[in-house]
């Protein structure tokens, strides 16, 4: 048997059901013969109430369900085993038929489980709390077992809107306990107080400081008096019930517990006369019952959420990112590089002169290198004057030659002063960084001279329209390596498109 009835199946069976097409034809025509059927007489007296609504019939927002499903839908709303009340209060709440209070005593008076579990009499506790005013401020808590297979029920109790939380555990140690607390407190807020017996499990230490961390008032139950906690007590009751019923009929208790969970939590509750979904959740919840939502009735559009949404990130995002940048043609600029260790600058220490800007785009040139970043990359770079030593070393005009990232060996004050176009497109020698990899080039061994050691010439893609023009001067020559091979190297044809230098 499916574990649920859709609105679907009960509009394809009122299609066969002879008595609700009889009850259709008398509500469209609204023909006073049609309605002095004897058949259609306990559908006369509520016939104001009664709508067609996309092929099925309703009173009210209650589904008519056909005869041949009667008994399935009482089925599906005893899951769990609730009582005669509940399980009738649940029903009204989604669907209606005739004789449908009837049906349902003679179904659950004569559920074996029920029977067997159920005490000849059962006296229920008086109502001692007072009503709650909000939910989640005042919980009730218990434990209800060991059953047969040695576990033990947890159970919390908003007494706001009865809503249960009930979790099977193994031990009721305070381990186990808090871990359910922490859990049901992330999802419906921490309450200011909770009530329980003054049982072992609630009157440790650990439990105490543990409220008193979180601000909430323990109080306990006089002992031996476990009416007192009335909410609880007559929750454990049902709850207890309906797991002994999932032994006998060998059900898995985890399932059954949750199926009882889903009913329980959506029939109406005696005391408050809503369900506890509603009062928590304040909305309608689909069970295994056939259900027309009602939609629309709250505050929350999610549509005009939606773009108030994508109104604030918008704002967020011009007053994180998107500042335009004031770099001007000529600029000295230091350039984000990729952080090898912890000593790595964030910036190339080596300044570039932005040589273009297009946009956020922004192209950086240093030695006849050419580097093209979006404006977030590079930040100004404000030399320092020394008018006593304009000649005197600094950062600037000396990079490390050891330092590969930062592309160059070459000191600037050299490079300056000549530049030369680069004969022909024979790549001579080559060396990788980062910024060179990524942009497409290719790592070759030198092949000069070993007295002739040049810096290292960088070959920038014209993705950008725009020639690279990687010029070294001879004379920027760091120190000479001996007894290197001579090899010649020639242009793989890949590189037709660029102008490389040679040296
Ligand atoms: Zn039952």
């Amino acid at each position: 048997m499916p574990k649920t009835m859709t609105v679907e199946e009960v509009r394809q069976e009122t299609q066969e059901d002879a008595l609700l097409n009889k009850l259709k034809e008398a509500l469209q025509n609204n023909d006073y013969k049609l309605w002095e059927n004897p058949q259609l007489k306990p559908y006369k007296s509520i016939k104001e109430e009664l709508t067609i609504y996309q092929g099925v019939v309703l009173r009210k927002n209650r589904i008519l369900i056909p005869t041949s499903m009667q008994e399935r839908v009482i089925q599906l709303a005893h899951k769990g085993h609730l009582g005669i009340v509940k399980t009738k209060q649940l029903l009204r709440t989604k669907v209606w038929f005739a004789n449908m209070n009837e049906m349902v005593d003679k179904y659950v008076k004569s559920c074996h489980a029920c029977q067997a579990v159920t005490p000849f009499k059962q006296r229920n506790p008086l109502e001692t709390t007072e009503m709650a005013s909000h939910a989640f401020g005042s919980v009730d808590v218990d434990y209800a077992g060991p059953f047969p297979n040695g576990k033990y029920a947890f159970l919390l109790i908003d007494e706001y809107s009865r809503f249960p939380i009930v979790e099977i555990i193994s031990s009721t140690n305070f381990k186990h306990l808090k871990a359910i607390l922490d859990k049901t407190f992330a999802i419906f807020g921490i309450p200011q107080k909770l009530k329980s017996d003054n049982g072992p499990p609630f009157n440790g230490k650990e439990l105490k400081s543990y409220l008193s961390s979180m601000h909430i008032k323990h109080h306990p139950i006089t002992p031996y008096w476990p009416e007192a906690n009335g909410v609880a007590e007559r929750f454990v009751k049902t709850l207890k019930k309906s797991l002994l019923c999932a032994f006998l009929e060998t059900h898995d208790m985890e399932a059954q517990l949750q199926e009882f969970l889903i009913n329980y939590r959506s029939s109406p509750h005696q005391t408050t006369e809503k369900s506890p979904y509603e009062l928590i959740f304040n909305r309608e919840v689909n069970t295994f019952l056939p259900s027309i939502i009602q939609t629309g009735n709250s505050n929350y559009n999610p549509s005009i959420e939606h773009t108030k949404r994508e109104t604030r990130n918008n704002k967020a995002n011009i007053k994180r990112r998107t500042k335009p940048h004031t770099f001007t043609l000529g600029d000295k600029v230091l350039c984000k590089q990729i952080k090898h260790n912890s000593l790595t600058p964030y910036y190339d220490p080596y300044p570039w002169k932005i040589t273009r800007i297009t946009g956020a785009q922004i192209e950086g040139e240093r030695e006849g290198r050419k580097i093209i970043r979006n404006s977030s990359f590079f930040k100004s770079f404000i030399p320092r004057t020394n008018p006593s030593n304009p000649n005197s070393p600094s950062l600037i005009t000396s990079p490390n030659p050891n330092e590969s990232d930062t592309l160059t060996n070459t000191s600037l004050t050299k490079t300056t002063k000549i530049y030369e176009t680069p004969p022909n497109g024979t790549i001579q020698e080559q060396e990788t960084s980062e910024n060179s990899m990524s942009t497409g080039t290719m790592r070759t061994r030198p092949s000069i001279a070993p007295s002739n050691r040049t810096p290292t010439p960088i070959v920038t893609p014209s993705t950008s329209g725009h020639e690279a023009q990687d010029i070294r001067h001879p004379e920027a020559s760091p120190p000479s390596f001996s007894n290197r091979p001579k090899r010649q190297t020639k242009t793989p044809g890949h590189f037709k498109d660029y102008v490389v230098t040679k040296y």
